[in-house]
């Protein structure tokens, strides 16, 4: 399996942490060296946050961390664990983009919506350094804020 050959030593960036259980999952996963975003990791194999749907090169979960004021908040992970949208397969986003995207805005019938991409997460704002895409759309009358760079107190 593909997730345990990696050797990455940044699993998490705890510092972008945005509440005390984010934070604790992340130091446990960089303590661990866990990375909670392969398929045999921590996020996706919660029993009160499942993943809730799969490919071939996918996962996707509800955000279990979701930015105030969204209405629909996935995450979209790939099963490989690679850092940066250049490592994706050719099958892979293909996929991702005639497959899963698609099944999301059926599945939650998105008149839209925005996709944003996390690599390095201590420059990006993200905190796991397993790519994803998060897929975000506003409650009615809302507007949500995504955070890019590092956190600051
Ligand atoms: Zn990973």
């Amino acid at each position: 399996m593909p997730e345990d050959n990696f050797s990455v030593k940044l699993i998490a960036y705890v510092p972008n942490a945005r509440n005390n259980a984010q934070r604790a999952e992340c130091e446990k996963a960089q303590r661990d060296q866990q990375c909670p975003f392969c398929p045999s990791g921590s996020a996706l194999n919660s029993l009160d946050d499942p993943v809730i749907f799969e490919s071939d090169h996918w996962n996707v979960k509800k955000n279990a961390y979701p930015y105030p004021g969204v209405g629909v908040h996935l995450v979209i992970i790939p099963k490989a664990h690679i850092t940066s949208v250049s490592e994706l397969s050719d099958a892979a986003i293909l996929e991702l983009v005639h497959v899963v995207v698609p099944w999301a805005e059926k599945e939650f019938n998105l008149p839209g919506y925005g996709l944003v991409v996390r690599t390095n997460p201590a420059v990006t704002g993200g905190t796991i350094y397993h790519l994803h895409f998060q897929l975000v759309l506003a409650k009615v009358g809302e507007t949500v804020n995504v955070p890019f760079g590092p956190r600051r107190e």
